[in-house]
């Protein structure tokens, strides 16, 4: 099938397109010339803002991408002969290419299990104490994701429980936050009560799933910790001489709350999927709804069903099950068409 056409809405929150207010922003900053690679007002003004949002003196920096802001995060906590532990759906093991372990020159992942997508103290415990000293590589970070890979969200004390291991053990916490609006939209706390107040040390803040064209932040917590990141931006490609129109687009997402907003949309709709998938299909929800995505258990022959009607979407899990994720650009219209061509597949459901 030609993947252009189709309905994409629930395939993933990159199918959406850009939200009015970075696109108004971007559109607001092409004015006269402005310095390049950073060092404009928009650039100024975003770093003062993320400071503002965390209510702490944090380093923020801009990336094109996420899979950069993680890889090259993790680069500047570790050398070639450190390991990261983090979960085995974790985004920088599954999706990223081995970024995080080029751009380090060689930082091992290990992998611990753990329920709905978070890792397990307990057998993060075991797999850090079975490395043997010297000769394995010494576990030097250990890294979540808010939200995480299966749609679940960390409470504040899970997270500084995860911190207490880091820091028991001379380790960093890095957060993969992709979708940390989507956590702080169902945590409803403060930005700062689930990074630095609970020992988070670097955070990968995105916006691109939350309505930006691109561009994400890797905020440090602690000065020292962004030595010379610059460069190692640089380096990697990740300097934008026209910087300041991700900025501008950050400044429309954060001005007025509308990360949160747009968050929020989101997370709504993806509990109103649920309900109505749950109650009215009678379908499987795998994990519990806590952010933006939903996981349902569908029958191979049911989801090439709804493919055939246009409908595309990932299987997550072999054997059976699938995401169906919402976003800032979700509309009920869309909930009702997709419900709609599931009643009339239905037979074939479990
Ligand atoms: C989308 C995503 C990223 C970033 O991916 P890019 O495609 O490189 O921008 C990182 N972590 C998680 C958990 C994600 O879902």
């Amino acid at each position: 099938m030609d993947i252009s056409r189709g309905f994409h809405e629930f395939a993933s929150d990159n199918t959406a397109g850009i939200c009015p207010e970075a696109l108004a922003a971007i559109a607001e900053a092409n004015t006269a010339a402005a310095a390049a690679y950073g060092d404009d007002q928009w650039t100024a003004q975003l770093r003062d803002r993320v400071r503002e949002i965390f209510e702490t003196d944090c380093e923020v920096f801009l990336v094109f991408n996420g899979t950069a802001a993680n890889a090259l995060a993790l680069a500047q906590l570790c050398r070639s002969f450190h390991s990261v532990v983090c979960h085995t759906h974790a985004h920088i093991h599954t999706d990223e290419c081995g970024a995080p372990e080029f751009f380090s020159g060689g930082a091992k992942l290990l992998l611990v299990d753990g329920d709905n997508g978070k890792i397990d103290i307990d057998r993060a415990r075991d797999v850090v104490a079975r490395q043997p000293q010297l000769h394995a590589q010494k576990p030097r970070v250990i890294s979540i994701t808010q939200a995480t890979e299966l749609g679940t969200v960390y409470s504040r004390d899970e997270i500084v429980a995860v911190s207490e291991f880091a820091k028991a053990r001379e380790m960093y916490l890095h957060m993969d936050g992709a979708r940390f609006a989507n956590a702080i939209a169902n945590l409803k706390c403060a930005p700062k009560e689930i990074t630095w107040r609970a020992g988070v040390d670097v955070l990968c803040f995105g916006g691109t799933k939350n309505g930006l064209p691109a561009g994400e932040l890797v905020v440090f917590f602690e000065q020292d910790l962004a030595r010379e990141f610059d460069y190692r931006i640089k380096q990697a490609g990740q300097l934008g001489s026209k910087s300041r129109f991700l900025a501008a687009a950050w400044l429309g997402l954060l001005g007025n709350d509308v990360w949160r907003k747009n968050a929020r949309v989101a997370n709504d709709f993806a509990q109103q999927l649920a309900k109505r998938l749950r109650d009215h299909a009678k379908i499987d929800i795998v994990f519990p709804v806590e952010a933006n995505a939903v996981f349902v258990r569908f029958t191979n022959e049911f989801a090439a069903e709804l493919e055939k009607r246009g409908w595309h979407f990932y299987k997550f899990i072999e054997p059976d099950v699938y995401r169906l994720m919402c976003s800032w650009a979700t509309r009920a219209e869309e909930i009702d068409r997709l419900l709609g061509d599931i009643e009339r597949v239905r037979p074939t459901s479990s």
